[in-house]
């Protein structure tokens, strides 16, 4: 069960993993991209932390909520937004639960996907940050309780596989064929999200 200061713990652990990773990020972002993806989610789970670590907090829908809003606000380009809405809707699913079990979690990160893809009018297979948050999400659909080390492993390979995959949403939608051969950017950030939530769960 993740309580409020796993969710804390978990956007924490995931703000560390962008810092230290901001270069790395915006230089995914530089081929098939405008270059500031790392800039952008820096910029937005930094104001995350400051936000949620000062706050106190009955439930873990309201962490959530915050942590959604702070990015739509403090993020510019596509990925605000869209992480925004992936929270937004985790948040929206999970309301009323003081912690999250694992089937409210893996319902609430389903949500989350269904609610990304309405936001951006995209799908699998079209090499965005949806390339890594629905295989975690069939992942986790096919398990029972949380296995941290499967969640990173489904994220890694998932991020690994957009590397094959030509953009066809999104900024690296231009590049068309060009984009093949490049980890989408929005891909390598989720799966940070994805290797903090399984270093809270273990
Ligand atoms: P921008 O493209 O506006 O500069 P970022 O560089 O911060 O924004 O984010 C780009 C990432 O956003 C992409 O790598 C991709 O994963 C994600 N993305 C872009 N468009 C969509 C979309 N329609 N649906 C889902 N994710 C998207
Ligand atoms: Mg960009
Ligand atoms: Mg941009």
């Amino acid at each position: 069960e993740l309580q409020v200061k796993d969710i804390i713990q978990w956007f924490e652990l995931t703000n560390e993993k962008i810092q230290a990773n901001k270069d790395y990020l915006t230089s995914l972002d530089q081929p098939i991209g405008d270059g500031d993806h790392g800039i952008n989610m820096a910029r937005g789970f930094k104001e995350v932390v400051n936000k949620i670590s000062t706050q106190d907090y009955e439930n873990v829908a309201d962490v959530l909520k915050d942590v959604a809003m702070t990015l739509m606000s403090k993020v510019g380009g596509a990925s605000g937004p869209i992480f925004g809405t992936a929270f937004l809707k985790l948040s929206i699913a999970v309301k009323g639960s003081d912690s999250l079990n694992f089937e409210t979690f893996t319902k609430g990160l389903e949500e989350a996907v269904n609610g990304v893809k309405q936001r951006g009018k995209a799908t699998e297979g079209e090499k965005t940050m949806i390339d890594v948050w629905s295989p975690v999400v069939d992942y986790l659909k096919s398990e029972k309780d949380f296995q941290g080390d499967q969640i990173r492993k489904t994220a890694k390979q998932a991020m690994e596989n957009t590397k094959e995959i030509m953009a066809t949403k999104g900024r690296a939608s231009y590049f068309k064929e060009k984009s093949i051969g490049h980890i989408d950017p929005g891909a390598a950030s989720s799966f940070y999200i994805f290797e903090a939530l399984a270093e809270v769960i273990k």
